[in-house]
């Protein structure tokens, strides 16, 4: 399968070849691809109109709502480059990625465009704001961003502010099992527009700008990273990446034309905006939408849709197993169920096969190389390396050369640990506005992912741990990831991280944080014992913590450095 080359091509084969099949649905709302292309025509419109040209940036901060996929619809459609923001993120970190991304338009949810977003915008580039509210997007002249400074921050909220907000969200008894599994809250359940609502955007339809075409070279995004290794940088991921991951890797699993995708993933996140919205386009898909990530919601919508195919990341998967009244019928019409992004213990892995019969395929990738260059293929399973117990993250994808280095950049024999590095289409030119560090990132174009891992003789991949995270136990080397494999594999635990801490006699020792299962119960002591029993002496924890749950990010990666900063 060739590869489009744009997602915007995808989208557009996709309503020539099936204009009234569902393009996105979102609760009890659908939206058919020829309604999208026109309802993200209109949108394009508006962006058009207020200035925003070709090679711009637009930052859409948004939840995994139809809102989200028009307004990067829309955006490509004004030749404009999208940047993601997490909604879940505060002022300062908006304010950072506005300017650093020099952002001239922000489309965020009606219910957002408050104090401390305009406070974030204010010293930015950005122009033009639309929000999405109940009835469409709309253009927001807010003096207090675009005029002179008000005399009063604290000056009455604009009308979007006081629009009448409508939860989408259902509130759930199991409140922490939804924080713990996408990462803190936003602090109540965001407003969102309904589909129905969407549809009269259509009628105040303008024409899209005309330009010329964009191709696989133009950027498509400028993806900040998550940020669990120091300030975001935007990576600059092309069309022609996100096209290459979207069919060769996710589409070459064998889904049928017109696949249902679960946005397991927030599409903000790039695994989601590529293995779900891309993937979806290019194969005339449905993508089903359930705003943000809600154990039950999930399920739910899982019962109700019949979706083939899903990817998140393995802490989504611990909730969904931990939530109660779920059965293998939640997973019964899937063909393919991905983990990615975040390490997968191969605990969980068989956990969920014997209690709900699916097998989980993991895949391995970064920002940097537009979300995987690893994956398992559909025909196969992972295997586990026998001597460390870790699983593998896959095979590289075709066209994709990954090699392991040792310090000095030289490649190492099979089965030895070093760097991983990447190279390949889905590897990004660089980081956006920071030559220095890409070069230093991508010498040669290859990426040094800065992550330890080792490939077996056929092939497969194997993620040992972030260079980073290493603990360095007197003069011992300890991987994290090694201990929480064992971890997982004690019936009562549910998530497990481990960190360095300081310590006067090893100059490091090793912590485990975890938190427990519904229903379980266990002491410490017990599991700093269970490790002793399974790994060397210098590996097993010496302090075990049980917490409620484990800090992660938004995307659902368990936050080392949170924990390793509370020692
Ligand atoms: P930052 O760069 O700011 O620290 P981040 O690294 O979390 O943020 P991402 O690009 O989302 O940003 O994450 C990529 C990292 O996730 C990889 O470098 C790797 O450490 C980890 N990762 C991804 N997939 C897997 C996997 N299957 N197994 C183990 N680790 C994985």
């Amino acid at each position: 399968v060739v590869p489009p080359p744009t997602v915007l091509h995808a989208f557009r084969e996709a309503v020539a070849r099936a204009p009234e099949r569902t393009a996105v649905a979102y609760f009890d709302g659908r939206i058919g691809y020829a309604e999208a292309d026109a309802l993200s025509d209109s949108a394009a419109g508006h962006l058009a109109a207020r200035g925003v040209r070709r090679g711009d940036r637009v930052a859409v901060m948004l939840q995994n709502t139809p809102h989200f996929v028009l307004a990067v619809l829309a955006a490509w459609k004004a030749g404009a480059v999208v940047v993601p923001l997490n909604p879940m993120y505060k002022s300062g970190e908006v304010g950072h990625i506005l300017r650093d991304s020099g952002a001239a338009a922000l489309v965020c949810d009606g219910g957002a465009w408050t104090a401390y977003l305009r406070e974030a915008a204010r010293d930015s580039a950005v122009r033009t704001v639309l929000t999405s509210s109940d009835r469409d997007f709309q253009t927001r002249d807010d003096p207090r961003v675009f005029g002179p400074a008000p005399a009063s921050a604290s000056a009455a909220a604009p009308a979007a502010a006081t629009e009448s907000a409508r939860p989408f969200v259902p509130a759930q008894a199991d409140a922490p099992d939804r924080e713990s599994a996408v990462g803190p809250g936003a602090g109540g359940a965001a407003a969102g527009p309904t589909v129905a609502d969407l549809l009269t955007v259509a009628r105040g339809r303008r024409p899209a700008p005309d330009g010329p075409p964009l191709t696989a070279a133009d950027t498509a995004l400028i993806s900040y990273t998550s940020g669990t290794s120091g300030t975001p940088k935007g990576a600059m991921n092309p069309h022609g990446a996100l096209t290459y991951n979207a069919v060769r890797q996710v589409t070459s699993h064998p889904l049928p034309e017109g696949a249902t995708y679960f946005a397991l993933a927030p599409l903000f996140h790039i695994t989601g905006m590529v293995c779900e919205l891309a993937a979806c386009f290019a194969n005339a898909g449905t993508l089903v939408l359930a705003h943000r990530f809600d154990a039950g919601a999930v399920l739910e919508s899982f019962l109700e849709h019949r979706p083939a195919y899903t990817v998140g990341p393995a802490t989504a998967f611990m909730a969904l197993a931990a939530h109660p009244g779920v059965t293998a019928d939640h997973f019964a019409s899937f063909q393919v169920i991905s983990s990615g992004g975040a390490p997968l213990p191969p605990a969980l892995v068989e956990r969920l096969r014997t209690a709900f019969g699916f097998y989980l395929r993991n895949g391995y990738g970064l920002t940097e190389c537009t979300a995987p260059c690893a994956s398992v293929p559909v025909h196969l399973e992972a295997p586990v390396d026998p001597a460390s117990g870790t699983l593998s993250v896959g095979l590289p994808g075709a066209d994709t050369v990954v090699r392991i280095l040792d310090e000095r950049g030289a490649e190492v024999p099979f089965g030895e640990t070093g760097e991983i590095a990447v190279r390949g289409p889905q590897v990004v030119p660089g980081y956006w506005g920071l030559p220095a560090e890409s070069a230093k990132a991508f010498p040669g174009g290859e990426l040094r992912t800065g992550d330890v891992g080792f490939m077996d003789p056929d092939g497969w991949l194997y993620v040992v741990d972030r260079k980073k995270d290493m603990i360095n136990a007197s003069g011992f080397k300890v991987w994290p990831r090694e201990v929480e494999d064992v971890l997982y594999t004690h019936p009562a635990v549910r998530e497990a991280a481990v960190v360095g801490v300081p310590d006067a006699y090893r100059g490091e020792s090793v912590k485990a944080y975890v938190s427990l299962r519904p229903g379980t119960s266990v002491e410490p002591a017990e599991l700093a014992a269970y490790c002793a029993e399974r790994i060397a002496a210098y590996k097993y924890p010496r302090q075990v913590e049980i917490l409620p749950v484990l800090p992660k990010t938004t995307s659902g990666k368990i936050l080392r450095r949170e924990l390793r900063d509370r020692g």
